[in-house]
């Protein structure tokens, strides 16, 4: 090993560049250690990643000290869920998925075998898993914890613009005249590139910053115009400033003649949104609704960011595509500082989405509906024609649903942890409780789920496997493994490529290394919208590179391996069939379960600067674990003073589906008739705290994503739990 290996932090979708190197020289003294006087590897931001310049935040400077802590060492199996796990080998726990899987498809076909992925994969891993998935045993049951994250915005670039696909870069943070931040807290949840846009912000007294949230967030905090909208009214807001926009003249007449379809429709629409009636709506004032028109009439480049808030929504698609309809409007698509950009929550999600992580793609932004992308994607894997199905496979909540009906037989679940991420959480536990078999895959026990599971595999940790990963601004980074994994773990491309194998398909999985699995990915990028043919684990070593970057990229020895700062959609033609973008109308419905007198609380849920998901991470690490030792309920003081609740009171929250008991935070931040709760915490960590126990599973037509963001919830105060 060297001594200092260039990767990527595991944790948010910024995708800042680590450099770490042992915790000591041979024969020398450990200079990092960890509370407990381990020597831990030294973590510190790679000056040189493009993305990052060497920042990093709390969560990837600690990250190393999770390397060795309750690690997954060896296979392990059990009968049945109420009996103890025994340590088996390798090759037995394989033999048992090869056999079930075979027996399955025999007998049940193979839409009854499922795959629960992750945004934590790496790319190498992501394609393996389609190949064996969709590409071998003909079924596209695979779908990946972004299904919970960022499906909408793959849903409404689609619809807007013909292709996924984020247009911007993060130099548009420090390009920008206008930032719209809208349902992310990005100063906790992406803080690297947010700094970049904050001290922009501050350094140019004509840049103005909107952020849009039931929240005061410290994202809202820095902000010029904060609007504390009521949970489910975004719909409203965009299509009354577009109202605005139209009114005063803000709109650029040759963009949306030349290079759009559609407006005459969308503008049909807006006379509805009248600045009064929306105002009313969303719970703000009229004089913030024209504020907030005026500041993107009359910027020169208007940004917007979003992330959950946005996504985690029964019509998700739809606000995002009728955000995308404010940039159209404007022409803010495809020049500096401009554009919408979503914000990804997890370190590789993107990947996911490019290996066609989702159950409805295939790798190269390809669709499973799609009978050419199927051929194309056959005739590379060397499968027959007709293998791959024409059918979208289950979502992640229809694999819950379809245990639950006795139609899946087989989950395989590898590092995500749905016994506290998936909404309704007692339905989910339930349903995992009747699978009758559930492989887990994770480099951690326990984690919550591990009590759903028969058989556990050992995954490597970061660090100890190579491969890539997709940042935001679709910079791609090699994460090189700077240690061998830990006892019997493996890297999860290798367990899934090994599984193929076992199964007969032995030239398809032939592959002596991860460079060799994107070797085969990058091909079938070729002339699709993220197009990375020219890309190579060897051309990685020498730096991160960002998509598009074609083989005539690679080839031509006086183009520039552009590394940042690209961005699409500069020649204003887009992924359509025309080669124009959709206006798209939609009406506003508001959330799947508005509150009601029974239930007159809208809880929405988030998440909190030390924390990274459901803490299998950072609840391991001293440091961000004693950022927030406990869970809480934030509440307005009017709503508590109603309620007899002080500052530090317990409260039980009960929805329709369960309750959890949590100290209240009587907090000005959050909006009357709104509550919060952190959804970091699962049973490991805290008894009677998960906020998923409260939301429900109702999700968005398009994208499938579930309204994790908002639910009705009752509000009691309690003794001290
Ligand atoms: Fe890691 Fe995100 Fe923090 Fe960067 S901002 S160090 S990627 S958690």
């Amino acid at each position: 090993m060297t001594e200092c290996t260039k990767t990527l932090c595991p944790y948010c979708g910024v995708g800042c560049g680590l450099e770490v190197s042992p915790p000591a020289r041979p024969g020398g003294k450990a200079t990092h250690r960890d509370s407990q006087g381990n020597p831990i590897w030294q973590v510190r931001g790679d000056r040189t990643h493009p993305s990052s310049q060497g920042m990093v935040c709390v969560k990837g400077a600690t990250v190393s000290e999770s390397l060795d802590k309750d690690r997954l060492k060896y296979p392990m199996w059990r009968d049945s869920l109420n009996q103890p796990f025994r340590r088996i080998s390798w090759d037995d726990a394989l033999n048992r998925i090869v056999d079930r899987i075979q027996t399955i498809r025999r007998h049940r076909g193979p839409d009854a075998i499922c795959m629960y992925g992750s945004g934590q994969f790496q790319t190498e891993d992501y394609y393996v898993a389609q190949k064996l998935m969709k590409g071998c045993l003909g079924t596209n049951n695979f779908d990946a914890n972004s299904r919970l994250c960022m499906s909408s915005a793959v849903a409404g670039y689609l619809q807007s613009f013909g292709s996924d696909g984020p247009p911007c870069c993060y130099d548009d943070l420090e390009l920008t005249d206008c930032a719209v931040l809208v349902g992310t807290n990005a100063a906790e949840c992406h803080p690297i590139a947010f700094n970049r846009l904050r001290k922009h912000h501050k350094r140019n007294p004509h840049v103005k910053m909107i952020v849009v949230d039931p929240r005061r967030t410290a994202t809202a905090e820095a902000a010029d115009l904060h609007l504390a909208i009521r949970p489910g009214t975004d719909i409203d807001l965009f299509n009354g400033i577009a109202h605005l926009l139209l009114r005063w003249g803000y709109f650029d007449t040759a963009f949306i003649d030349e290079c759009t379809n559609g407006f005459s429709k969308y503008t049909s629409l807006l006379p509805h949104y009248s600045p009064d009636r929306v105002a009313q709506h969303c719970g703000i004032g009229v004089g913030d609704l024209e504020t907030a028109a005026r500041y993107w009439g009359e910027a020169k480049r208007v940004l917007s960011l979003w992330s959950m808030g946005m996504n985690q929504s029964s019509e998700g698609t739809a606000k995002v595509s009728t955000l995308i309809n404010l940039h159209l409007m404007t022409g803010m698509v495809g020049k500096p500082g401009a554009g919408p950009f979503s914000l990804t929550g997890q370190p590789n999600a993107m990947g996911g989405r490019e290996a066609g992580g989702l159950s409805h793609l295939l790798p190269g932004y390809r669709s499973v509906k799609n009978p050419q992308h199927r051929a194309e994607v056959e005739q590379a894997w060397g499968v027959p024609r007709g293998q791959i199905s024409p059918q979208p496979g289950r979502d992640v909540w229809r694999m819950i649903t379809g245990l639950e009906q006795g139609e899946v037989e087989l989950l395989w679940i590898a590092a995500t942890n749905p016994a506290v991420s998936m909404p309704d959480l007692q339905r989910t536990k339930a349903a995992l409780r009747q699978s009758p078999f559930t492989v887990y895959q994770d480099a951690y026990y326990p984690t919550e789920t591990t009590e759903y599971a028969h058989l556990l595999l050992p995954a490597a940790q970061w660090g100890e496997k190579t491969g890539t990963m997709t940042n935001s601004e679709r910079v791609v980074t090699l994460c090189s493994k700077f240690r061998d994994p830990l006892w019997d773990a493996r890297a999860d491309w290798a367990i899934f490529a090994e599984v193929g194998r076992r199964l007969g398909f032995v030239e398809q999985f032939n592959f002596a290394s991860s460079a060799e699995v994107h070797a085969e990915f990058v091909r079938l990028t070729r002339d699709r919208p993220c197009d990375m043919s020219g890309m190579s684990h060897d051309r990685l070593r020498h730096g991160p590179m960002q998509w598009p970057y074609t083989q005539a990229d690679a080839e031509n020895p006086d183009a520039k391996a552009y590394t940042t700062g690209k961005r699409l959609y500069t020649d204003w033609r887009f992924h359509t069939p025309d080669g124009r973008a959709h206006f798209v109308a939609y009406p506003s419905k508001g959330l799947a379960e508005p509150p009601d007198p029974n239930y007159p609380f809208v809880l929405t849920i988030g998440r909190l600067y030390g924390h990274w998901h459901t803490q299998t991470r950072t609840g391991r690490i001293e440091k961000t674990a004693k950022m927030y030792p406990n869970p809480f309920l934030e509440i307005h003081p009017r709503d508590a003073e109603k309620l007899g609740i002080a500052d530090g009171d317990w409260a039980e929250v009960r929805s329709r589906r369960g309750s959890i008991r949590v100290p209240a935070s009587v907090t000005k931040n959050i909006a009357p008739g709104t509550v919060f709760v952190p959804m970091h915490w699962g049973a490991l960590w805290a008894d009677n705290a998960e906020a998923n126990a409260l939301t429900h599973p109702e999700a968005c037509p398009s994208s499938l994503q579930p309204e994790l963001k908002a639910c009705a919830v009752q509000i009691l105060k309690v003794p001290p739990s």
